[in-house]
């Protein structure tokens, strides 16, 4: 059994879930796995259909981006990937895809607002939306800059990684991340369907409020406080 064995067989698992959930079309959307204490993570190769996936594609990359083994290149998100796993200590995966109506969020250039209690119960703030980036920093090496225009947006706005596991990327779409591949994965559902939610909600009612403060506070306290039992 090779080493990278586990993280590949991970990722491999975890890619597979994009398409099944919706949140995918052709090779659109890439999932990384990591293994912190090897500093090294399992990534989809570049151009590669889902249907023709295989744990041993997967392509193993260092946290500088290089690629440490494989034979494919790996997506060309890696970079992204390389630079979040490097500077948030206690992620183990990372998810890229362009889902419809993230990514019409991230487009519009919206924070989502917090409008009702399915939001509250995986994030009690806005789903932050990072600023597009500068135009040096596109001209510049792209993908490596977004990593930094996610770490910069949670700075600026002193938010937790660990508290909030998801963005929009300006211009772009969303990045979702976790302890694992897996809740990784389903952090980018979530927050698909929460988005797809705002969206109906402002056609509804243009002027809907943000969620009470009250419920807010409920919301924050039953996943944290002492008493904590949300799980559902
Ligand atoms: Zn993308």
């Amino acid at each position: 059994m090779g080493k990278y064995d586990n993280i590949r067989q991970a990722a491999y698992l975890a890619n597979m879930q994009l398409p099944k959930l919706g949140l995918v079309m052709f090779t659109f959307g890439n999932v990384s796995a990591a293994d912190r204490s090897l500093q090294v993570f399992a990534i989809k190769p570049s151009g590669v259909p889902y249907e023709d996936l295989a744990p041993e594609k997967m392509v193993v990359v260092d946290f500088a981006g290089k690629v440490i083994e494989g034979d494919l290149r790996p997506s060309s998100d890696t970079k992204t990937h390389a630079v979040l796993y490097k500077h948030w200590d206690n992620i183990g995966g990372i998810v890229h895809t362009h889902s419809t109506y993230a990514t019409a969020w991230a487009q519009a250039q919206r924070d989502i607002p917090i409008f009702g209690t399915t939001h509250a119960d995986h994030n009690t703030t806005d789903i932050p939306c990072a600023a597009p980036m500068d135009d040096n920093m596109i001209m510049g090496d792209y993908e490596y800059q977004t990593g930094f225009q996610i770490i910069d947006c949670f700075k600026e706005r002193d938010l937790s990684y660990e508290e909030v596991e998801m963005v929009l990327v300006g211009n772009h779409a969303p990045f979702t991340w976790g302890k694992t591949a897996d809740k990784a994965v389903y952090n980018s559902g979530v927050l698909e369907a929460i988005a797809q939610m705002a969206v109906l909600t402002e056609q509804i009612n243009p002027d809907a409020p943000r969620l009470k403060d009250a419920l807010i506070k409920k919301h924050f306290e039953r996943k944290h406080g002492p008493d904590s039992y949300y799980g559902q």
